[in-house]
């Protein structure tokens, strides 16, 4: 209490870049005891298959509840963590709770991929494709349902050292996504060197889509580009049902959107997919159908 009240009254005198400055130097400090307390928890939000919408999996998005600011976004602390070694243990616990969550659906007869966003130091690590090997053993889970997105400017910032982590990964047979695709400034044809399976294409492009013509064609042509390199293309930040009628007449492989759902916590995500799961006809598994 004391400390904290003194705080603020510091805090009300500071200019507020220094402020800016002591919240980035607590959340960086405090995260790993937000790790081990668990104020850090993992969210999921749903992928689905078009024209099908059959829920193909999930991303998990992590978030933090801290005592005193409430809840910081990725946005904020994400990149704070990644200018510290901490970023492996925040790889290490998401893919944690992806694997074990994958586990727990094969072992019900679903078959869900979840995708873990890495952040460019996990790609400089040459000792993390042993790390993912080692959980996927652990977890006996099979590594074509762990993905991984990366970031364009990630890789394209040093990709001399990221690509032979990347091929190793890659070799694992778990699915390689290039997220936020179309924000970065690398050339398309750097793309057909990379050893990814997916694209996904940046959300501001398919919240504008339906206003701007310009977002519209970067959409189409991104589709276009990833399906004659043989990649998988995926769609974020589908809000809207023209959004998404608008990608299955472009052949859109996946949708994934506040449209089908936000982020869920994963007790909320269980109920979600519980509503929604059918057995399928002719098939032992069960599936997931939405919208
Ligand atoms: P991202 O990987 O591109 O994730 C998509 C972001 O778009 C998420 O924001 C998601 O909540 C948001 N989103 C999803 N559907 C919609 C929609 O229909 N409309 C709009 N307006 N937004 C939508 P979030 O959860 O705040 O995450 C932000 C970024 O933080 C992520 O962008 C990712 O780059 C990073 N991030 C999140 N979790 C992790 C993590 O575990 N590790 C690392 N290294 N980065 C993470
Ligand atoms: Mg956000
Ligand atoms: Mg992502
Ligand atoms: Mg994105």
């Amino acid at each position: 209490r004391a400390a904290r009240s003194s705080g603020d009254a510091v805090r009300s005198y500071l200019p507020s870049m220094t402020q800016g400055f002591l919240r980035r130097f607590q959340l960086v400090t405090q995260f790993r005891h937000a790790l081990d307390s668990g104020q850090v928890q993992v969210h999921y939000q749903p992928k689905v298959a078009l024209p099908s919408r059959e829920v193909v999996g999930v991303e998990a998005l992590v978030r933090w509840v801290h005592p005193e600011f409430g809840r910081v976004d990725p946005d904020e602390f994400v990149p704070a963590v990644e200018a510290t070694g901490l970023v492996d243990a925040l790889t290490g616990f998401v893919m944690e709770c992806a694997l074990i969550r994958i586990r727990k659906w094969l072992d019900r007869g679903l078959r869900l991929s979840v995708a873990v966003n890495l952040s460019v130091r996990n790609l400089e690590d040459e000792t993390f494709p042993d790390k993912v090997a080692d959980a996927l053993r652990r977890h006996d889970v099979p590594p074509r349902l762990l993905t991984f997105e990366l970031t364009e400017s990630g890789v394209m910032a040093d990709p001399e050292r990221c690509l032979p982590v990347l091929r190793r990964l890659h070799g694992l047979g778990v699915v390689l996504a290039v997220d936020d695709f179309g924000t970065g400034y690398s050339s398309l044809a750097y793309l057909r060197q990379l050893p990814v399976d997916e694209v996904k294409i940046d959300k501001s492009f398919v919240l504008g889509m339906g206003t701007d013509l310009g977002d519209l064609a970067v959409v189409r042509s991104i589709v276009e580009l990833g399906h004659s390199l043989g990649l998988q293309v995926v769609a974020e930040g589908v809000e809207e049902d023209a959004a998404k009628e608008a990608l299955v007449r472009m052949g859109c492989d996946i949708a994934q959107g506040y449209l089908i759902s936000r982020p869920l916590s994963e007790d909320r995500f269980e109920a979600w997919l519980r509503a929604r799961t059918v057995r399928a006809r002719g098939r032992h598994d069960e599936m997931v159908l939405t919208l």
